[in-house]
Parts: C-alpha cells; structure tokens; sequence
C-alpha cells in the first residue's frame, strides 16, 4: 500500500528478482519502499522478506512470536521491529491497526492500514470467524479477503488427509463459504473494491469464486476482482 510519502509491503514469498519483475509490471520501484510488514511466519509470506529488506535496507515489521517462529533475529542485516497484535503502530503517514487472526502459525495478525480518509484491510490466512474480526474489518474501503478452497474440492484433492484437515481446521484457511459470510456483514456504504485473494490453486476455482462474488455484490457499487499467485493486480485508488 502506497500513501503520501509511504509505500509497504506486506509480506514476500517471492524472491528479490521475482518481485522486482512484477514491481516493474505496476511501475513501481521498490526503492520507494518504505518498510515490509509481515503477518505470519509460513513461507509464503516471510520466504522473500529477509533478502529483500537487505537488498533494500528496509525496516521489517512483525510480532514477537513471528519473529521467534522464523528465526528472524539470526538474519544478519536485517532491522527488526518488534510490534504488538494488540496494537496500532505508525509507518511513515501510514496507521497500521493489526488485528490477531485464528491461523496454526505461533502469533499471526492480519491488518488494517489507514491514511487520512482511505482504509484498507487485508484479511488472509485465517481459519474461523471472530467477532474480533467482524469489527476489525469494518468500515474498510477496500478490502483484500482470502477465498481459500471449496470444501468439496479440498475433500476430492490430491493432498494428504493431514493437509486437508490443517486447511479446512478452525486454525486453517477460510472456504469460500466462511468468506462469502464474513464479505456480507462487511458490506457498507464505504466499502468500494473487493479483491479475492490466497486461493488454492488445487482447492478451488477462479470460476467459482467469481461467481459468488458476482452474485453477492451484484447491484452494490462495490468493484471487485481477483487476485492471481501467477501475475500481478493492477493499482486501485482507494
Ligand atoms: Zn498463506
Ligand atoms: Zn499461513
């Protein structure tokens, strides 16, 4: 997210060259880079981080037990900082209110970042629906929600049964289900972009979260559109 004089990033699984690639795509250098926040230590969010804030010499935010869980205080070069789950912090013109979320990682937090009017939440990895949540996440202008599997497509997977029941657990990923609920009680007159983001390439389809998106937000104002693993989503003013 970009604001004012501050730009983050939240999390990478990427490398240094991958990221740089898809930075190019949206015209952005990652020299404008003020900070990386991260949510949670599994490798599809923290693989890239620590190369990229040496490359960058980029502050990184996380919470204590992420930065235990990932071992990110043997990473040589790298400034940590350590913020609370609890806690709103600043970056730069930037208001980041974290919020814990129920995900089998040691002390995950997904956010919600302000700046003046706009207000973005970004809510992935998170296995069950808190009332926590529900508040957190309200009154978002635009909103980045995991849309993670299709419980009959994660059951008929090629994963192994212990990934299946990791996934579809209360500590795990939401189902479309899960997400298309928590989307209707975050509907608001603010709210005006919805991007479907973290979907399992072999838990589910883009076809079927696209028609769940068409049909709850149909006759709203609300603009949406779906993140893909493989490419980048172009800029959105908030
Ligand atoms: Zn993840
Ligand atoms: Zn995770």
């Amino acid at each position: 997210m970009e604001g004012a004089e501050t730009a983050v990033l939240i999390d990478c699984g990427l490398s240094v060259r991958r990221l740089e690639q898809r930075a190019l795509e949206l015209d952005f250098p990652l020299a404008n880079l003020t900070a990386i926040i991260v949510t949670h230590e599994h490798g599809d969010h923290i693989g890239g981080v620590a190369a990229l804030a040496r490359r960058y010499r980029l502050p990184v935010y996380m919470t204590h037990g992420t930065q235990v869980a990932s071992s990110f205080s043997n990473e040589r070069g790298v400034e940590v900082r350590e913020i609370s789950a609890h806690e709103p912090f600043s970056v730069g013109a930037l208001t980041v209110r974290p919020a814990p979320v129920p995900h089998d990682a040691k002390e995950p937090c997904q956010f919600v970042i302000e700046n003046g009017e706009a207000r973005l939440g970004l809510l992935t990895d998170i296995g069950s629906e808190t009332r926590h949540i529900q508040q957190h996440f309200s009154d978002c202008g635009a909103l980045i929600l995991e849309f993670n599997h299709d419980t009959n497509m994660l059951s008929d997977c090629q994963y192994p049964d212990s990934v299946k029941l990791r996934i579809a657990g209360s500590h795990g990923h939401f189902n479309n289900k899960q997400a298309r609920d928590l989307l209707s009680k975050l509907l608001s007159p603010r709210l005006r972009h919805v991007f479907a983001a973290h979907i399992s390439a072999r838990a589910n389809s883009y076809d079927l979260v696209e028609a769940i998106l068409r049909t709850l937000l149909q006759g709203t104002d609300v603009n949406w559109d779906i993140a893909h693993q493989d490419g980048v989503t172009p800029w959105v003013t908030v």
